[in-house]
């Protein structure tokens, strides 16, 4: 059950209002929105006189059942959408944020060419794995530490702020100059790894499962949410489906099930999705006519000789091509880019 309350109310009435609901046994959780703050009952409502409150409190507009399980990633509880500000980047409702760079950082060299060039062409921020979760034991695994070291450099050459994925949760402490921290694909239900970036302090970029629903990945990030970060960007990164002729299928739909189901924002990686370099400008086109918030699209500066997912790797001329031909259409779904 979820209590959307009046606007213009003091931190000491909210905190009274939902403390009565402590005192009862049940959890609350406190969303702020833009213009109102919800306050929502975790445990068996069943016996809560739900139109007796909004009647006699005096502090409540209106008030609704949340019959779903997650809670704090509710657009029910939350009506308004997040946006999630890094650096001078703002991820949301009225941008376009396309996060770029290679799938791994091989050299300070490579990723700070990288850097400059996909800065020069209109991306917000940079990616670039460190620690690789790679099918095979004897492929690339990624420069680990070093690698954190040379995306700084390249975050202090650019200024663009910087993402990575974390694989489990040792690597926390490495982890301090990176902007947003990334949940792979394979670690989306790894559940105590949720809960530690729940406590990071940072923003978190979630990536759907290769096999999991809507449902699990929203429940995923409800994880995070309920460990004490609201800073949560969802990703669509294709599903494993029985087609074969892409690596993976992008369920477009997924974006708009994610916006009318959550708050939350929602970005697409057309890169992991497709496994094609020349699928990678149409779905990213599609992406944002779909409504989503932003890319993250995988660039390198040799594609050819790239150590990881080269083939679906833009080079630098052809992201700044589809970054013109996005520039020019973002603006026809209302999105600064
Ligand atoms: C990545 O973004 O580097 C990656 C490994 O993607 P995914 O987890 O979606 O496979
Ligand atoms: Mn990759």
């Amino acid at each position: 059950m979820v209590f959307i309350l009046k606007s213009g109310l003091s931190e000491a009435t909210i905190k009274a209002f939902s403390e009565s609901f402590e005192r009862q046994g049940f959890s609350t959780i406190i969303s702020k929105g833009t213009e109102h703050t919800a306050v929502c009952l975790i445990g068996n409502t069943a016996s809560v006189d739900m139109d007796k409150i909004v009647a006699t409190s005096g502090v409540v507009e209106y008030a609704r059942r949340v019959t779903e399980q997650y809670k704090a990633v509710n657009r029910t509880v939350h009506p308004d959408d997040t946006i999630i500000k890094v650096g001078e980047a703002e991820i949301g409702p009225d941008t376009f944020t396309v996060i770029s760079g290679p799938c791994s950082i091989e050299s300070e060299e490579q990723i700070v060419e990288v850097a400059k060039s996909v800065k020069a062409s209109g991306a917000k921020l940079l990616r670039g794995g460190a620690f690789k979760p790679r099918s095979s034991p004897y492929s690339f695994q990624g420069l680990g530490e070093d690698g954190l070291r040379m995306l700084s450099t390249a975050k202090k050459e650019t200024g663009l702020p910087i993402v990575s994925e974390i694989m489990n949760q040792t690597q926390a402490p490495l982890f301090e100059d990176v902007d947003i921290v990334q949940i792979g694909a394979r670690n989306m239900q790894n559940f105590d790894l949720l809960k530690e970036v729940g406590q990071m302090g940072k923003p978190v970029l979630l990536k759907r499962g290769l096999s999991n629903t809507i449902e699990e990945l929203l429940m995923s990030a409800e994880y995070i949410m309920s460990s004490g970060n609201s800073r949560v960007i969802l990703c669509e990164r294709g599903i494993r489906t029985f087609e074969t002729m892409t690596r993976n299928t992008l369920d477009i739909s997924s974006v708009i099930v994610l916006k009318q189901k959550s708050h939350l924002p929602v970005i697409v990686d057309p890169s992991h999705a497709s496994g094609i370099r020349s699928f990678v400008a149409p779905l990213s086109k599609a992406s944002l006519a779909v409504g989503a918030d932003g890319l993250m699209v995988e660039t390198h500066n040799d594609p050819a000789k790239a150590l990881c997912d080269g083939a679906q790797s833009l080079d630098l001329k052809q992201f700044d091509e589809l970054m013109k031909e996005l520039k020019r259409r973002a603006p026809l779904e209302n999105r600064k880019i």
